[in-house]
């Protein structure tokens, strides 16, 4: 095929999903000419690696740090470039003092919850069965029907909660049905639900390599046209095409494009939205999140049950508003590189790098951020996620389906379903799919069982034509989903008139 036969295709941000759908759409590169526009100076996203002072010289990630070892799409695109993660297993340090619990030990706290322990694996078995009902529910809602005590709801189920979906504040607002899947789903469960501790498994994880290695590695491996510090200003969709300028003026035209950009940009960028689109990008609500990389032993001696050697993840509930929660890291026990220069290396061994997550900047009031001594502070960088409240749930997921493709314009991104790396690196091969690029880890049955999922739900699409069962269950489906998008624009307009908050 001649260069201009092909389909010019551009990709907005080289993220997990931005990089996802350029190394599925240079697989077939004779039929796609792709070109990648990054506002950032390299690829990756949140995905970032950055150096830190102080001896050892040190690089750590400082953004995305692990998966599970369901994430078969992240783990077969790294090995397709020699790259894997280093193994680990998950400890977990909830609460302080007489509130401490974790997922190795038996405390006072465990024994003396046991019946709601025990109640609770009933609870989110019914939630799952009625998992349709269930989503549009938040899980503290649930809680309270359910009659379940304040100590059980903010010292074990809101800090666990907050570990799973990094919710922070808005943790009592996740969606029921997505806390069930957790413990229930059999191919994306992490922890098994135990009647006696809730979690007593220390659950074999995976913590990334170098990030900002990994994905200058894939961009420049791969045949598609990269452009860093390249920032789409403005979108246009006319007479079939699509015409984009960058914000030095810059501008060219392409067949299609790829949204990997957040949802806020998209709005920002896009010129005349429809309204569909206005209100399902315009329901991902974002957040401005701080992580303070640090090494104050103090601090988190203060406000965590400090296990120096073992734990890796620390969630804290605020004594004076137990459903507020904080969580830190200790990357020492999670990093393969900071693990060995903790553990063998000469003069620098014993440093403990922390990092403690503050969500949520309309609440900073509360956060302790200023108790770390900033002399001990490495690194301090800002964010922008979305959360999971059960809104996302009800006004946003479900009406992704009904964008792609609407004037050659797609969209992938964990915000379409949720924030992990896997779902934002599938997403990115679910828009090529589309375009016409081969899945490409067939072979794998998790992996595109994973894939068939998402393609289903936010595409509302099989991955194979003809007839077969993925095709009759999309196509069953659909009036479904319809549905539930019908129930979920009356809920909203209900909310509205009642006055309450979308
Ligand atoms: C601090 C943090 C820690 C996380 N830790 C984990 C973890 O340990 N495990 C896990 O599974 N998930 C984790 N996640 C979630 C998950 O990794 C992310 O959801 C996923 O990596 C996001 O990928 P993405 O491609 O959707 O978006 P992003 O990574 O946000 O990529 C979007 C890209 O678009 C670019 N862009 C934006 N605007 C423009 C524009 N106008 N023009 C051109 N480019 C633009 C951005 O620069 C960026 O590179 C974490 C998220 C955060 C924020």
């Amino acid at each position: 095929m001649s260069k201009k036969d092909k389909k010019q295709v551009l990709i907005i941000g080289s993220g997990a999903s931005g990089t996802a759908a350029a190394y599925a759409l240079s697989k077939v590169d004779d039929k796609f000419d792709v070109h990648v526009w990054e506002a950032a100076s390299q690829a990756g996203g949140v995905a970032t690696s950055e150096k830190i002072d102080g001896p050892g010289d040190l690089s750590i990630n400082d953004g995305v740090q692990g998966g599970c070892p369901t994430y078969r799409n992240t783990i077969n695109l790294m090995s397709e470039f020699g790259l894997s993660g280093s193994p680990v297993h998950m400890m977990i340090s909830f609460g302080k003092g007489p509130t401490a619990w974790t997922n190795y030990t038996r405390t006072e706290l465990v024994k003396s919850l046991q019946p709601e322990i025990k109640k609770f694996g009933r609870t989110l078995r019914i939630i799952n069965k009625l998992e349709f009902f269930f989503l549009f529910i938040p899980i503290s809602k649930v809680l309270r029907w359910f009659g379940y005590s304040e100590e059980f709801c903010n010292h074990m189920v809101f800090p666990l909660t907050a570990l799973f979906f990094g919710t922070g504040n808005q943790t009592p607002d996740v969606s029921a049905a997505i806390v069930a899947r957790v413990f229930l789903d059999d191919d994306l469960r992490l922890f098994d639900y135990d009647s006696e501790c809730l979690l007593s498994q220390s659950p074999e994880m995976f913590a990334f390599p170098n990030l900002r290695d990994m994905y200058a590695t894939i961009i420049s491996k791969i045949n598609v046209r990269f452009f860093p510090n390249r920032a789409v200003a403005s979108v246009v969709r006319q007479g079939g095409k699509v015409h984009v300028k960058d914000e030095k003026g810059d501008s060219a035209t392409f067949d299609d494009i790829i949204f990997t950009c957040n949802a806020e940009t998209v709005l920002k960028v896009l010129h005349e939205p429809s309204w569909i689109e206005r209100r399902a990008l315009g329901s991902v609500r974002f957040y401005n999140d701080v992580t303070i990389t640090h090494e104050d032993d103090d601090y988190m001696e203060r406000h965590y049950e400090l296990h120096k050697d073992i734990d890796q993840y620390f969630i804290r509930t605020d004594p004076t508003d137990p459903s507020k929660l904080e969580m830190s890291f200790n990357l020492s026990n999670y990093q393969p590189n900071l693990k060995t220069q903790k553990y063998e290396a000469g003069d620098a061994s014993g440093r403990n790098i922390y990092q403690t997550i503050f969500l949520d900047d309309a609440t900073k009031e509360i956060w302790t951020k200023d108790e770390i001594d900033p002399s001990k502070i490495r690194l301090v960088r800002w964010w922008r996620q979305f959360s999971h409240t059960w809104r996302h749930f009800a006004f946003a997921v479900p009406f992704m389906r009904y964008l792609q493709g609407k004037g050659h314009a797609w969209y992938a991104g964990s915000y379409t379903l949720i924030n992990t790396h896997e779902v934002a690196i599938v997403s990115g091969f679910a828009a090529a799919c589309r375009l016409g690029a081969p899945y490409p880890f067939p072979e794998d049955k998790l992996a595109s069982d994973q894939f068939d999922q998402y393609l289903l739900l936010i595409h509302g699409k099989a991955r194979r034509t003809g007839c077969n069962c993925a095709t009759l269950k999309s196509i069953f489906l659909a009036p479904l989903w319809a549905m539930l998008a019908g129930l979920a624009l009356f809920l909203r307009l209900i909310m509205c008139c009642m006055g309450k908050d979308v």
